[in-house]
């Protein structure tokens, strides 16, 4: 059934390390053997042998409109025609950030860049040039791309200060990144204690690398009070919540207002995009603006540029789409709930817009803590059956699910007849 996939992965790990291009790809924590993806339609993949899969990874986040969507196809393609790249302004670019700076009225410029990982690493940057301060804080669980200062975990020692959780990491770089725990005011609190220098906090406002865990309404107001009451940034990493969760991202869903907020995946359309942006006057320190640098040949590429665009100008054009999406992923985790119940499988499950998540789980997840007391071995089971079924969902139980325009209510009924299959056979 996955032949070709099986020879194509022994060949790519001969000369690619674990045979794939981002760790998560290698399905290390579900077993088995990645499909080896030959093209995508709507909500579809295909692999190469053949097989075809509903698809909730969505690229992991960046496609709201499905696989080969014509529209974004055709918006890349008029624009490649034109060249690929200038590394020189073009219309477009201004088009995109006017079309974003727009929508919120804490983001007054933005600057865009190639990747999430570099969105963050300069808003980082920006906020620590801004306040003239070294230190940050991030929260268990929270993923903000792989710049050196972010790979952290908990120390044993002083709970707040964190270890590289990388080789390759110097502890000289990480000295300067606090580690709070999520939806935990007193944790935070604990960080402005043991640091008079922390430039800014930084979180996933509805996060979604510890599978899906959205920060309640209490903490961020609290987040955002102690930010002012010590003078530091918060900024929000909406790389994958923005545009994914609603038109507003996280802060449709909440009235806590952040410094900076940084975007990827859906604002790139499929292409390789990140950007970071703020008020004017914090954005004024900005290279060539300012003196905090920030670079790249290929930010604000026209081809990624001009699908971003496409998109973005759908979405808001029918901003109704996310309420669509959001009634599609609440029948899915809502018949699955049924399904693992009938089944006496504990199961919590969430949802925020077209994002969705689930952790086999006794116990509501606020945290990383409680995300990592699911049952991973029956996750991985489940993975497998799935995937055999025809479902392909993200390979961790620490990740977020995502529905595209094309994921419709015959393909979710599709997916609980499969995942009651699975359950039967796995429980
Ligand atoms: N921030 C968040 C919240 C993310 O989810 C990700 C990637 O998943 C990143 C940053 C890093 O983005 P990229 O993988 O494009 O570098």
């Amino acid at each position: 059934m996955l032949e070709k996939s099986m020879q194509a992965y022994k060949e790519a790990l001969q000369v690619i390390p674990g045979g794939v291009d981002s760790p998560v790809r290698a399905f290390k924590s579900v077993g088995g053997v990645p499909p080896f993806i030959d093209r995508g339609e709507g909500a579809f993949i295909y692999d190469i042998d053949g097989n075809s899969y509903i698809d909730y990874v969505q690229s992991w986040g960046p496609l709201i409109f499905g696989h080969a969507d014509k529209e974004t196809l055709d918006a890349v393609c008029n624009q490649a025609q034109k060249g690929l790249s200038f590394g020189a302004p073009t219309l477009i670019e201004t088009e995109l950030a006017k079309e974003i700076v727009e929508l919120f009225d804490n983001i007054d410029k933005i600057r865009f860049v190639s990747s999430g990982t570099e969105a963050v690493m300069s808003a980082i940057r920006l906020a620590r040039g801004y306040t003239g301060r070294d230190d940050i804080v991030k929260f268990e669980g929270c993923y903000h791309g792989h710049s050196d200062s972010l790979l952290v975990s908990a120390g044993s020692g002083a709970a707040t200060f964190g270890n590289p959780s990388s080789p390759g990491v110097p502890a000289d770089f990480t000295k300067h990144t606090l580690l709070a725990r999520y939806n935990d005011l007193e944790s935070v609190k604990k960080c402005f204690e043991a640091s008079d220098n922390i430039a800014c906090v930084i979180i996933e406002p509805i996060a979604g690398n510890m599978g899906l865990v959205p920060a309640e309404e209490d903490f961020l107001v609290g987040l955002r009070k102690l930010c002012d009451e010590y003078g530091a940034l918060l900024i929000f990493d909406e790389v994958m919540s923005g545009f994914r969760a609603s038109l507003k991202g996280a802060q449709a869903f909440t009235s806590v207002v952040p410094d900076m907020v940084t975007f990827g995946k859906v604002i790139g359309g499929g292409m390789p995009v990140g950007a970071f942006g703020a008020r004017a006057e914090i954005m004024a320190h900005l290279s060539p603006e300012g003196p905090v640098y920030q670079a790249g040949t290929l930010s604000g590429n026209p081809v990624a540029m001009a699908a971003g665009l496409s998109v973005i100008r759908r979405l808001k054009a029918n901003p109704e789409l996310y309420n669509v999406l959001e009634a599609r992923a609440k029948g899915l985790v809502g018949g699955f709930q049924k399904i693992a119940q009938a089944h006496g499988v504990p199961l919590q499950v969430d949802v925020r817009g077209s994002m969705f998540g689930f952790f086999f789980n006794e116990n509501p997840v606020k945290n990383f803590d409680d995300a990592k007391r699911s049952d991973l071995e029956f996750f991985a089971k489940f993975h497998q059956e799935m995937i055999k079924r025809g479902v392909y969902f993200a390979c961790s139980q620490f990740e977020a699910g995502f529905i595209c325009e094309p994921l419709d209510e015959k393909l979710i009924d599709m997916t609980l007849e499969k995942i009651e299959e699975a359950l039967k056979k796995i429980v």
